[in-house]
């Protein structure tokens, strides 16, 4: 697809954010746990004067429909869930994805495990995504990251990265688990989480 680029700023894996994306291990958890995902192709409306969220589109290959960035919003109940990539519900296909390194580097690793199930997997996924997006709506103001919910994000972040961490690693490597290991552990991901929902909430709402 070509885009307009007067009028699009076109972002793509050499933008510095996707790139990150793609390069930071943390982010294999949202991709395979959560099924969190960006899309290989996202377009910023340079003309409109409004918060980055809010000019964002997703481009549909398939249809070429542009869809607005809040059709995947977290008050769509849309945004997770994306394991085999964004779901167009104009055409029923599925719009391409980027790979962070990690998840790419453990799906080739368990492939035998689930290789097997994949097809099967990924029908019984294609089947459910039209209810998912029956009630979507674009027009709401506020976004995910708005309100202080990125206080409530980044420390869920947190929290999730602290039980990783903390409690899950060090008991399946048998090192010890104290009292103090967890207290500073528990502070370390709370600031952690709240540097990261801020850090995503003032890129979400740049202008
Ligand atoms: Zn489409």
């Amino acid at each position: 697809m070509h885009f307009d680029k007067t009028k699009y700023k076109v972002y793509t894996w050499k933008n510095a954010m996707v790139f990150h994306w793609i390069l930071n291990p943390v982010v294999a958890i949202n991709e395979l746990i959560l099924g969190q995902r960006i899309p290989k192709v996202m377009l910023e409306d340079k003309t409109l004067n409004k918060p980055k969220f809010q000019r964002t589109f997703v481009p549909c290959p398939h249809c070429k429909t542009l869809h607005d960035q809040k059709t995947w919003a977290t008050q769509n109940g849309t945004a997770f869930k994306n394991w085999f990539g964004l779901y167009c519900k104009s055409c029923g296909n599925i719009i391409p994805c980027v790979t962070n390194a990690f998840s790419f580097l453990i799906l080739a690793i368990t492939f035998p495990v689930w290789g097997w199930f994949k097809k099967d997997l990924k029908s019984i996924w294609l089947k459910k995504q039209p209810k998912r997006y029956e009630n979507s709506n674009i027009n709401q103001e506020s976004n995910a990251f708005n309100e202080n919910h990125w206080i409530k994000a980044g420390l869920l972040w947190g929290a999730f990265m602290f039980l990783l961490n903390d409690i899950v690693h060090p008991y399946f490597n048998e090192e010890k688990i104290t009292g103090a290991t967890l207290f500073f552990g528990a502070i370390l991901w709370a600031i952690g989480g709240l540097a990261f929902g801020h850090s995503m909430n003032a890129f979400m709402n740049k202008k």
